[in-house]
């Protein structure tokens, strides 16, 4: 497969053909930066992992340029930094035994441009070769730019796709915003207790963001046990780990959909639900 970028990233971890390696594919994130995909997509690669019938593809789409650096990356300069980055998405994808990882090498502002054809089409490529069931996403109401570029980019190629192509269900994740403020009866409830010696290894490799202080690690752990914890009051607990995802499916279905409409229309749930509370017992 051809990008648009000549140093775009193609790993299988297990070697084999890599068209072969994508058309295996039916679970899919994309994500902006190195370890977004291990922090918002976890339950995705537990689905497939180990399995000759489900298979998870992880896309990078920017090239870590300008990732904070600290201990024994202080020297490093910004080319080295992303050699960096791009390795330990490897072994991220080595660890979760992914399908294939893509690293699609983009600047932050070819993805927040709406007018880069280059990133929509390298897209439009991918899923028309991986046909993902079930695609990952970052959520619309994520407070990092990028990352709701790379969404935007991501729904306007499913937007394009012939019927065939397109993903059963799209979920919006939690990265630079969880999603405990969605109504429960709104929140896709993505269940992640499974493997959690496979959950930490994967966000734990990217030595290169926790040694600089960020504990990555530590935080999309505590995020999933509080989200468990605190999903409902009177429940025991059934599992010890839950993400929350947005379903993003219905921009897909209906593809003339206002995105922005679409969003803040859950926001104005979570204002009724708040007001009309206090309403009853004030
Ligand atoms: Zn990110």
């Amino acid at each position: 497969m051809k990008f648009h970028n000549a140093h775009a990233d193609f790993f299988v971890p297990d070697n084999v053909d890599p068209d072969a390696a994508l058309a295996r594919t039916t679970h899919l994130c994309i994500a902006a930066h190195q370890d977004d995909i291990e922090i918002m997509a976890y339950h995705g690669i537990a689905e497939c992992f180990g399995r000759k019938d489900r298979w998870f593809t992880g896309v990078v789409v920017t090239n870590g340029a300008g990732s904070p650096r600290d201990g024994i990356y202080g020297q490093y300069n910004d080319e080295e930094m992303q050699k960096v980055r791009l390795r330990e998405q490897r072994k991220a994808a080595y660890v979760g035994e992914y399908a294939c990882q893509i690293q699609l090498g983009y600047s932050s502002s070819a993805v927040k441009d709406p007018n880069h054809a280059g990133v929509r089409d390298d897209l439009t490529a991918i899923f028309r070769a991986a046909k993902p069931q079930v695609v990952y996403l970052h959520n619309l109401a994520d407070k990092h730019d990028t990352h709701v570029g790379v969404t935007l980019r991501a729904i306007s190629a499913l937007r394009a796709l012939a019927g065939e192509f397109r993903p059963e269900k799209v979920f919006g994740c939690e990265v630079w915003r969880d999603l405990d403020w969605l109504p429960d009866e709104h929140k896709q409830t993505l269940p992640v207790s499974a493997r959690s010696n496979i959950a930490a290894s994967l966000v734990g490799v990217f030595d290169s963001q926790v040694s600089g202080g960020k504990r990555y690690d530590l935080a999309t752990q505590g995020r999933r046990l509080a989200h468990a914890t605190y999903y409902a009051s009177h429940a025991t607990d059934v599992e010890t780990a839950l993400n929350y995802a947005m379903d993003l499916t219905p921009l897909i279905t209906d593809p003339k959909s206002s995105i922005a409409g679409y969003v803040t229309g859950f926001i104005d749930l979570l204002k009724k639900d708040v007001a009309g509370r206090i309403g009853t017992l004030g």
